[in-house]
């Protein structure tokens, strides 16, 4: 079933366009039979469950890391991890550049963004996030690179509205890399979930991050 559900999202996506297979909350056998149908991107949002099941499967599985992260979990997270795609304060991007650089290593990270309607959700908003590049602040980071932006749409029914948070995401990536011409690798915008996946590649979305529409529902 697995297979089956991944092979069809997958003959929905463009070419270049990636997926990441949301796990959370799934046991390590449907990580592992989406393996064996192929997929090698996944990702999970709690730093315990991405550690524990990053210990029982193939090493040559790329995980991104989606959660809200919380600064005292950074350091269990550095060097694990393909990428963190949801950093949300500057806060949390010090404290992942402080780690990576005493680690080691170069952290890829993907920069937040708050465009939905619900007051729950995480990120900056557009105009700080457009404020925050403008000052330089990216320019003092030693050991992250920041290669672009992650969103999530208004959690309704109105495709609409879906389009335009989906679009005013593109839109403050198109603004950043023009007003910021000297960085570098900034172009990966994941955007897109199971049930509007579709609206946000057609806004220019280069990775999508479905879950229940491979593994089936969650049971938290
Ligand atoms: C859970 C989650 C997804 C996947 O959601 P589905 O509706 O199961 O496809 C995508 N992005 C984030 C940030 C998530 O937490």
């Amino acid at each position: 079933m697995i297979a089956r559900n991944l092979s069809a999202v997958l003959n929905t996506l463009p070419e270049g366009v990636q997926l990441v297979a949301v796990s959370k909350f799934h046991p390590i056998e449907a990580l592992q039979q989406a393996y064996d149908a192929g997929q090698r991107l996944f990702g999970e949002s709690r730093v315990q469950e991405l550690t524990e099941k990053r210990r029982h499967l193939p090493a040559d599985i790329r995980w991104h890391f989606i959660g809200h992260l919380q600064t005292n979990k950074v350091r269990q997270l550095i060097g694990k991890v393909d990428m963190i795609e949801s950093v949300d304060s500057d806060r949390l991007l010090r404290l992942i550049d402080k780690e990576s650089a005493a680690a080691g290593v170069v952290t890829a990270v993907l920069l937040q963004v708050h465009v939905a309607a619900e007051e729950t959700k995480f990120g900056f908003l557009p105009d700080e996030l457009s404020e925050w590049f403008r000052s330089g602040g990216y320019t003092t980071l030693k050991a992250t690179h920041i290669c672009g932006l992650m969103a999530m749409a208004s959690n309704t029914g109105d495709n609409e509205r879906v389009r335009a948070d989906f679009h005013a995401v593109a839109e403050l990536m198109a603004r950043i890399k023009a007003e910021n011409p000297d960085l570098r690798g900034f172009d990966i915008l994941s955007m897109g979930m199971s049930h509007d996946y579709p609206i946000a590649i057609a806004e220019g979305a280069t990775h999508v991050r479905v879950g229940s529409a491979i593994f089936g529902e969650r049971k938290y």
